[in-house]
């Protein structure tokens, strides 16, 4: 079976713009940047989303966000970003590798919140939705 293409990235078998890298994790830029500096950050192996992830990665993914994020501060004066994950197809997940997108944000980028990105709301009420996650009558 081929390998992804993150997985190719991680292993250097296709070049990438590497700005980042610890035991566990690869930052390089996106190819198609939303703006000035938008970064990846994928584990060095193939884990589809978060729920993969091995428990005992998660701090060091903390801390390679963390490490990116001071990077682009202080290479590029980005004093603002919106860092997330699309999790699964229905939420835009093209690359089935995890990774974090770090965008640097500027005043006047033409973008929103994380808000913005869903518009449906929701129709439930508040207290009824923590019933069910919490298993309450
Ligand atoms: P997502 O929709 O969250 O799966 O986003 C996948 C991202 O990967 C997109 O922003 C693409 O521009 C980016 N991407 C895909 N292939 C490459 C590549 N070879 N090098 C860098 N970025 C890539």
């Amino acid at each position: 079976m081929s390998k992804c293409i993150f997985c190719k990235i991680a292993e250097k078998s296709i070049d990438a713009f590497v700005i980042y890298e610890n035991d566990r994790f690869l930052a390089f830029l996106d190819v198609n940047p939303k703006a000035k500096g938008h970064t990846l950050i994928i584990p060095k192996r193939h884990f589809e989303n978060i729920l993969d992830l091995y428990d005992d990665e998660l701090k060091l993914l903390g801390k390679s966000i963390k490490d990116v994020v001071q990077i682009l501060k202080e290479k590029l004066l980005s004093n603002g970003f919106t860092i997330g994950i699309n999790h699964g197809k229905v939420a835009g997940q093209a690359v089935n590798h995890l990774h974090i997108h770090v965008i640097p944000r500027c005043v006047g980028d033409g973008g929103g919140s994380i808000h913005s990105i869903v518009n449906g709301g929701s129709s439930e009420n508040v207290r009824d939705v923590y019933n069910i996650i919490k298993n309450k009558d």
